[in-house]
C-alpha cells in the first residue's frame, strides 16, 4: 500500500491497545513521553465482549497504583483466602491472608473496569494518545527512529515501537522471531455466576480430571447480589466431534446444572448471570523480545495457560521493567529505542518469564494427569505443601507476584 502521509515523531509507539498496551502508554506518558497507542478493534466492542475477570496480584497493584490507574478502578474484589482442591479428595490446600501478614493475595477485576480506568488514565495524560481502531500493517526501521504504517496508508515514527498486540502478535512475526508454542487440547469457558450465600473473598481451584474449574470472587452488584466469576477448563477441544459434546453446546439449563455439580454446598443456589465465552488454551514463547527499535511485551512475548491466572501479572513485570528502563535511559540522556536499552530489557525479562511459564506448563500436566500412581504423587505432594511453611510461603509469594 502507498504511503500517503507522514506523521510527527513520537517517543514510543505502542501496537495493541489491550491491558498490557494501555498500562504501559499510562507508564511512558507519565514520564512525559509522546505516545501513542493503536489498537485494530473498536474499543467498545473489545470491552462488551471481554466477559473474562483478571485476578491482579499484590505486586501488579502497586504498578498500577504508580501508574495513577489503580484509583480509578472502581470494583476490586480483594482475595483474602485460596482453597486447592484434588477431584473428591478431601484434602485441601488453603492459605489465608493472616499469615501472608494481612496482604490480600491479590484482587479479582472485571476486564471491562480495568479497561475503562486504563482509557480514562490514558485519556488524562497530555502527552499521550489512543487511535483505533486502526490495523498496523507494516514496519520500517532506520538508524535513529522505526515506522509504523498504518492500514489507511499512514506513516507514523517513533524512536521506539512496542508489540503489546496479543498472542498471534503481527510485529512478532514481522521481525520474523521464532517461538515455542503448543496447544493444550483445552478450552476454557468463562461466565458470571449469582449465588445465594457471600463468597468470602474465597478463590477456589478445584482440579478435575476433566480440567481445572475456578471460582473467583466478585464485588456484589449495585442490588447486592453475591457474584462469583467461573473459568471452567475442559480438555479435548480440538476435535470436532468433542467440541460438539463442549460445555458451550450445553443449553443455560444444563450448563447451570453442571456448574452447580461443581459448586461447595456454603455457596447456596447459583445462577448462571451471564453469556459464556470459550477460550482456546495455549503455550506460546517467543525466542526473542527485542530487534533494532522494537521490543515486545506481555503476551505478545508470552502466553502462558490461566491455570493459576498469572498470564496478564507477568506482562506487567516487563512493564514495569521496560518502563524503569527508559525512565533511566532519559535521565541519562540516552536514545530510548537504542540496542543497550533493548538487551537490558530482554535480559531482565527472560528468566522470570521462562521460570513462570515452566510453573504454569508444570501445574497443568501434573493435575491434568489421572493415572493412580501420579495422583497419590501429587496429592502427597499437596500434603507436604500444607504442612511444610517454606512451601506455603514459596505458594503464597507467587500467587501475590512477588516471584
Ligand atoms: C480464560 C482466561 C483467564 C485469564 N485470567 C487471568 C488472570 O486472572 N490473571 C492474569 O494475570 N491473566 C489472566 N489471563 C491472561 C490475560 O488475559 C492476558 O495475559 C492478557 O489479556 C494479555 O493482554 P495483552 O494486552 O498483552 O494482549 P491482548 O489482551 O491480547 O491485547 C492485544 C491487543 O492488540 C490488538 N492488535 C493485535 N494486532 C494488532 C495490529 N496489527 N494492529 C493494531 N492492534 C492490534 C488487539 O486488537 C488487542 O486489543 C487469562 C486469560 C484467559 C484466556
Amino acid at each position: 500500500m502507498a504511503v500517503k502521509t507522514e506523521k510527527l515523531l513520537y517517543d514510543a509507539i505502542i501496537i495493541g491497545g489491550g491491558p498490557s498496551g494501555l498500562t504501559l502508554s499510562c507508564l511512558l506518558g507519565q514520564q512525559g513521553l509522546r505516545v501513542i497507542c493503536l489498537d485494530q478493534a473498536d474499543p467498545k466492542k473489545s470491552s462488551e465482549n471481554d466477559l473474562r475477570t483478571t485476578a491482579i496480584s499484590y505486586g501488579s497493584r502497586k504498578i498500577l497504583d504508580q501508574a495513577g490507574i489503580w484509583p480509578l478502578i472502581t470494583e476490586a474484589c480483594p482475595i483474602d483466602d485460596i482453597r486447592i482442591l484434588d477431584g473428591r479428595s478431601p484434602l485441601l490446600l488453603n492459605f489465608l491472608s493472616e499469615e501472608a501478614g494481612g496482604k490480600s493475595f491479590g484482587w479479582i477485576v472485571e476486564n471491562m473496569h480495568l479497561r475503562a480506568a486504563l482509557t480514562a488514565r490514558l485519556k488524562a495524560l497530555k502527552t499521550t494518545e489512543i487511535q483505533a481502531p486502526i490495523r498496523a500493517t507494516d514496519f520500517r526501521v532506520e538508524d535513529d527512529y522505526a515506522a509504523c504504517i498504518l492500514e489507511d496508508g499512514s506513516e507514523i515514527k517513533a524512536r521506539l515501537l512496542i508489540g503489546a498486540d496479543g498472542r498471534g502478535s503481527f510485529m512478532r512475526r514481522w521481525m520474523g522471531v521464532d517461538t515455542r508454542a503448543w496447544s493444550y487440547r483445552q478450552q476454557a469457558i468463562v461466565c458470571t455466576v449469582a449465588h445465594e450465600h457471600p463468597h468470602n473473598q474465597a478463590a477456589i481451584e478445584h482440579f478435575w480430571p476433566s480440567g481445572p474449574f475456578a471460582i473467583l470472587p466478585m464485588s456484589d452488584d449495585a442490588d447486592g447480589q453475591h457474584r462469583s466469576s467461573v473459568v471452567f477448563t475442559e480438555h479435548g477441544s480440538s476435535s470436532r466431534s468433542l467440541r460438539a459434546r463442549s460445555l458451550m453446546a450445553l443449553s443455560d439449563e444444563a450448563f447451570e446444572a453442571a456448574l452447580a455439580e461443581r459448586f461447595p454446598e456454603n455457596y447456596g443456589d447459583i445462577k448462571l448471570i451471564s453469556k459464556r465465552a470459550a477460550y482456546p488454551l495455549g503455550l506460546i514463547h517467543a525466542a526473542h523480545y527485542t530487534a533494532p527499535r522494537m521490543a515486545l511485551i506481555a503476551d505478545a512475548a508470552h502466553g502462558i495457560h490461566p491455570i493459576a491466572g498469572q498470564g496478564l501479572n507477568l506482562g506487567f513485570r516487563d512493564i514495569a521493567a521496560l518502563s524503569t528502563l527508559i525512565e533511566q535511559a532519559l535521565e541519562a540522556g540516552e536514545d530510548i529505542g537504542g540496542l543497550d536499552i533493548l538487551q537490558r530489557y530482554e535480559r531482565a525479562r527472560r528468566i522470570d518469564n521462562m521460570s513462570m511459564i515452566a510453573f504454569t506448563d508444570g501445574l497443568n500436566r501434573l493435575f491434568g494427569n489421572n493415572i493412580p500412581p501420579v495422583r497419590f504423587l501429587r496429592r502427597a505432594g499437596l500434603r507436604a505443601v500444607a504442612h511444610f511453611p517454606p512451601a506455603r510461603r514459596f505458594f503464597m509469594k507467587r500467587a501475590m507476584g512477588d516471584i
